[in-house]
């Protein structure tokens, strides 16, 4: 009987073991709040920083639930209300999160200081460094930013609470100063707020993927509406505007018509429309899968389909 309840202890313990794997939970921590506004800009008209940690803090993980499955999202906070630092720690440790992310924008008493930074408890935890990595390549290579890099203790000489007394891997982004005109009218602005927000999720996405290599965490691409193999005339090209999106990724053309059935398209999951450009030069053919309602919608999955051999795929207008 003993050994039968160790038996049966033992497969309890490894299939938790085994669901867990398939799920990890973020925590994204919208630094400051209520009567604690952060840093300030010199405009009067823009946020203070608690509130821009907000805002991104929420697209980032709208993006996740948008484009990612098995991750869950808690936030510490989300609305303007004041969450202490130890307030914040216990969140996160009782939430047996996996990852830890705390957002805030950065000041600094030179007014030129600009860029990003990702901070570390330090450099001991590679997974802490490698996720820092990858936000501050994303920052500097996708989102066009200046990366002022990855700095744990030693470098800024204080330790951060929340890196420190969180038990799982965590980053603390510091997204850009508001001490510096241009990069505070950049962080007051939607476009900047949505450029930065989706290169750390394309980060924590890259992370994530390399780090539990056996956990499906893309969402395939609902299929947009209509039938498979539609070949579109192109006098009638204005008729799938009517269609909820603005934009569309190109995937390539060709000179004869190629089935849009074909293993290449299926490969992507996404249903690939064949249009017929009505021309008289050599590639008559475009294809094109997905539609998308914004531009940056539309970048995010552009990067599954170049990775899925599509190199040369663009968004473009329909
Ligand atoms: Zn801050």
């Amino acid at each position: 009987m003993k050994q039968l309840l160790l038996f049966l202890c033992c497969l309890i313990v490894s299939s938790n073991g085994l669901f867990a794997q398939n799920k990890i939970t973020l925590v994204i921590d919208a630094g400051h709040g209520g009567n604690d506004p952060g840093h300030l800009s010199n405009n009067e008209n823009h946020l203070p920083e608690k509130a821009l940690n907000l805002i991104i803090s929420k697209l980032v993980g709208q993006y996740i639930d948008q484009y990612l499955t098995n991750v869950e999202v808690v936030y510490t906070r989300k609305d303007d209300s004041y969450v202490s630092l130890d307030d914040r720690v216990e969140k996160a440790n009782s939430s047996n999160a996996t990852y830890f992310m705390s957002i805030h924008c950065n000041a600094n008493e030179k007014q030129h200081v600009h860029g990003t930074e990702s901070h570390i408890h330090d450099f001991s935890s590679t997974k802490a460094v490698a996720f820092a990595e990858e936000l501050e390549h994303q920052f500097s290579k996708r989102a066009g930013r200046h990366s002022r890099g990855v700095k744990d203790n030693g470098d800024r000489e204080h330790t951060l609470q929340v890196l420190k007394f969180t038990k799982m891997t965590g980053v603390l982004i510091e997204c850009g100063f508001l001490t510096n005109e241009k990069e505070a009218n950049y962080l007051n602005t939607s476009e900047g707020q949505e450029v930065i927000a989706s290169a750390i999720y394309r980060a924590f996405r890259t992370f994530i993927q390399e780090e539990h290599p056996k956990i499906k965490f893309l969402k395939e691409t609902l299929p947009t509406k209509g039938n498979k193999n539609t070949e579109i005339a192109s006098k009638n090209k204005k008729d799938t505007k009517s269609s909820k999106g603005e934009y569309t990724i190109q995937l390539m053309s060709s000179q004869d018509p190629l089935e849009t059935s074909i293993n290449q398209f299926q490969g992507l999951g996404m249903e690939v429309l064949r249009v017929n450009l009505n021309t008289k030069n050599a590639y008559k053919y475009l294809y094109t899968a997905g539609t998308f309602i914004t531009k940056e919608e539309a970048n995010l999955v552009l990067e599954k389909v170049k990775k899925k051999g599509f190199k040369d795929a663009i968004v473009i207008k329909k």
